[in-house]
């Protein structure tokens, strides 16, 4: 078949496109290099539940048109992302709302609630944060900061609070009602049956390939010749053969056990905030769904330094990186038969439905 298009990986970014594309009549082939499709969002099911492999996923946006358009691909059950904070052995509503205060101090009011924050603050008399310790205990305070923020910002970046930067929390959603929604978009929830369904329907057309387990990288100059455009989502530096030097990530390692028990912790999200655990949290898929299985399973999520070859999560977007990244971007505007995108081509963190968004511009774009 004579393609149209290229894909180089199969997760959100590149299916949006290959699906469009194909909606357009064009024969698109898609590779990915893992043995699976959907990149990050994949959901296995095993045991009757389904398991997010690579961290929790949740939906949420606040554009109605996204929000349709991932509606198109199935069906969203109503869960709502409420995770809770096990600092030792207490258990802490999240985000910090009117639930954590009055765990942490017996509050009542919003009033009561406030005024403990600002005594805090006000003692610590931190006037100009020179770091993110300084900057979360001028935001919440000093009981937050120890027992909810400290421990799992530090396992997170794997560095001291005092040595990382103040810009990392610009802000911190503290909110005076009794409301554990972690998340303030309209839309949420998570699609009944996993999130590969909705890629693999995205894929399912006559005029897409897909062919796994197969890395870009194994023919680059030969797909260059060979396909009039293509659509890039693996990592910008990597194309570019590291020419500036290599991009910076965090990466994690995921640990997953099945349990001969119904339920092991009562929600999907449980963050471990002391210093000493060393994951950062546990998922227990089984709650994304409302799972009634008889056993269940369960993800820690340990936070690791990223080295090539490791997967790449979270992309450190601090000075340095950003402006390495900058010089790959005007490397790939110099390239016009292929289009960088999604979180590896762009250098950025993206929830999903940003992602989404930003495939369909590029679509816009390139069709209209
Ligand atoms: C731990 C974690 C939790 C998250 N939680 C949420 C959440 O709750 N809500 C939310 O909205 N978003 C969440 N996200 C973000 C979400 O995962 C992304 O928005 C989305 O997966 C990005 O899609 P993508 O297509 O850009 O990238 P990816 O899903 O990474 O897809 C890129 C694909 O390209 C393939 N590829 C790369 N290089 C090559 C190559 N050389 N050859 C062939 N194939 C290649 C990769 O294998 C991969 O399959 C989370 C992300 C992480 C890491």
């Amino acid at each position: 078949m004579e393609y149209d298009y290229l894909v180089v990986g199969s997760g959100l970014f590149g299916s949006v496109f290959a699906y469009e594309a194909s909606k357009r009549g064009k024969k698109v082939k898609v590779i990915e290099k893992r043995n699976h499709i959907a990149g990050n969002i994949y959901t296995e099911n095993i045991e009757g539940i389904n398991v997010h492999r690579y961290g929790a996923h949740i939906f949420h946006t606040n554009n109605k048109e996204i929000w349709e358009y991932v509606n198109r691909f199935a069906e969203f059950n109503h869960f709502i992302n409420s995770p809770i904070a096990n600092y030792k052995g207490e258990i802490y509503n999240l985000p910090f709302n009117m639930n954590t205060f009055n765990k942490l101090w017996g509050v009542v009011t919003p009033e009561e609630a406030k005024a403990k924050i600002e005594e805090q603050k006000a003692a610590a008399g931190i006037d100009k944060p020179r770091n993110l310790e300084e900057q979360a205990i001028s935001l919440v305070g000093t009981d937050i900061y120890e027992k909810l923020i400290k421990g799992y910002t530090e396992k997170q970046w794997g560095r001291k609070a005092t040595e990382l930067p103040a810009f990392i929390i610009k802000r911190l959603p503290v909110r005076f009602t009794y409301d554990n929604n972690y998340f303030n978009d309209k839309y949420q929830g998570i699609p009944i049956g996993g999130y590969t369904q909705i890629v693999e329907k995205m894929l399912s057309s006559d005029l897409i390939d897909v062919e796994l387990e197969k890395d870009f990288f194994e023919h680059k100059e030969e797909y260059l010749k060979e396909f009039p455009r293509i659509v890039y989502t693996g990592m910008i530096d990597q194309f570019f053969d590291y020419q500036f030097g290599t991009l910076e990530y965090r990466s994690l390692e995921f640990e997953t056990i099945i349990l001969d028990q119904e339920n092991y912790q009562g929600n999907a999200v449980v963050n471990y905030t002391d210093a000493e655990t060393p994951f950062t949290r546990i998922i227990e898929h089984k709650h994304f769904e409302f799972g009634t299985q008889p056993k269940t399973i369960i993800t820690k999520e340990y936070p690791k330094k990223w080295k090539k070859g490791d997967e790449p999560y979270y992309p450190i977007n601090d000075e340095k990186n950003n402006e390495m990244f900058k010089r790959y971007r005007q490397l790939a505007d110099q390239l016009p038969n292929v289009i960088f995108g999604g979180r590896l081509g762009m250098y950025k963190y993206y929830d999903m439905h940003q992602v989404i968004g930003a495939a369909l511009a590029v679509v816009k774009k390139e069709f209209e």
